[in-house]
C-alpha cells in the first residue's frame, strides 16, 4: 500500500496533526522540528505525546518525517549563524529521536560566498557535533533546487557530507521531485537515467523519503517553487512514473504542495486512484 501524506501544521500541537493525518486519508506526515522561520519550539506534553503515539499505532502510520527550519544554515561562514544551526540541528535530532519519529530532514545549506567546499565542511562538522551513535532516528539530507550558493543540487555534494561525517549509517537522503527538476535532472523524459545515477552516486538504499511536488519553474532553472501534482512543469504522467517505479514505490511519499487540508484530501484520493498500488 503506498505511504503517503502531507506537511501537516503544528500549530494546534503533535497529537491534532497526526489526526488531521488520518482525517484526510494519509498514513504519513512531515512536520516542522520547530517553529520554521523562528528559533523557538514547544514542549509537548506527556499526554500530548501519548496521544500522538497511540494514533499512530492505531492508524498504523509509515515513517514521520520532521523537517527542520528553513533559518538553519549549516554551509554558513558566518559564526553566529553557524553556531544558531549547530544548536537547533543538535538540540532538534534530540527531541525528535526522543518522539521515535523516524526520519529528520534538513536542506544543506547556503555556502553565500565562502565556497562549495568550505560549506560541505562546515555542514560535516556541524553534523558531526549532533548526530549520536546511540540515536535512532537517520538525518536526511534533501536535494535541492542549487539557487543562489545553495549546496546539495548535485548527488555528489550529498555523498560528500555523507562520506564526511563520523557516523555515515545515521546519514541517509530526501529526494525532492521539484528540486531534483529545477536541479537538472531530468525525471519527466529519463526517469531511470536519473535513478541509476542516484544508485552509482549515492546508492538507492540511502534514499528514505520522497517529497512530491510538481514544480513552477521550468526544467534547470535553479528556482524552487512547488506546484499542485500535475499542474506544473513536471506534470501528471511523469509524477505518476515517480510512484510507481520499482525501485520507489514502497518509499513514502510527502506533499507539500500549496493546498490546504481539504484540497490535499482530494490530492491524495486523486493520486491513489491513479498508481498500482492504492
Ligand atoms: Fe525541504
Ligand atoms: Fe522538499
Ligand atoms: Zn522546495
Amino acid at each position: 500500500m503506498l505511504v503517503i501524506g502531507t506537511h501537516m501544521s503544528i500549530a494546534q500541537g503533535l497529537a491534532k496533526a497526526a489526526e488531521n493525518t488520518v482525517g484526510i486519508r494519509a498514513n504519513t506526515m512531515q512536520i516542522f522540528s520547530r517553529n520554521p522561520r523562528g528559533s523557538t519550539y514547544r514542549t509537548y506534553t506527556e499526554k500530548e505525546i501519548q496521544e500522538f503515539q497511540a494514533i499512530r499505532r492505531e492508524h498504523q502510520l509509515g515513517p514521520i518525517l520532521a523537517h527542520a527550519p528553513y533559518t538553519m544554515n549549516l554551509a554558513s561562514g558566518q559564526e553566529k549563524v553557524y553556531e544558531f544551526a549547530c544548536t537547533v540541528i543538535r538540540e532538534d535530532i534530540q527531541r525528535m529521536d526522543a518522539l521515535g519519529i523516524e526520519n529528520i530532514v534538513f536542506h544543506p545549506g547556503s555556502h553565500t560566498g565562502i565556497g562549495v567546499e568550505a560549506g560541505i565542511q562546515n555542514i560535516i562538522a556541524g553534523l558531526n557535533q549532533a548526530i549520536t551513535k546511540q540515536q535512532q532516528i537517520i538525518v536526511l539530507l534533501e536535494t535541492m533546487s542549487g539557487k543562489g550558493t545553495e549546496i546539495g543540487a548535485v548527488f555528489e555534494q550529498l555523498k560528500e557530507i555523507r562520506e564526511g561525517v563520523k557516523y555515515p549509517e545515521k546519514v541517509g537522503i530526501c529526494l525532492d521531485t521539484c528540486h531534483v527538476f529545477s536541479a537538472g535532472y531530468d525525471i519527466v523524459h529519463d526517469l531511470d537515467g536519473v535513478i541509476e545515477e542516484f544508485d552509482r552516486v549515492l546508492g538507492l538504499d540511502l534514499l528514505r523519503a520522497i517529497h512530491l511536488n510538481d514544480s513552477m519553474m521550468a526544467f534547470a532553472s535553479h528556482k524552487d517553487r512547488h506546484a499542485v501534482f500535475g499542474a506544473g512543469e513536471i506534470g501528471m504522467e511523469a509524477l505518476e512514473r515517480v510512484l510507481n517505479h520499482p525501485a520507489l514505490k514502497d518509499l513514502p511519499f510527502y506533499l507539500e504542495t500549496p493546498l490546504d487540508d481539504m484540497g490535499h484530501k482530494e490530492e491524495i484520493c486523486m493520486i491513489r486512484n491513479r498508481i498500482d498500488n492504492p
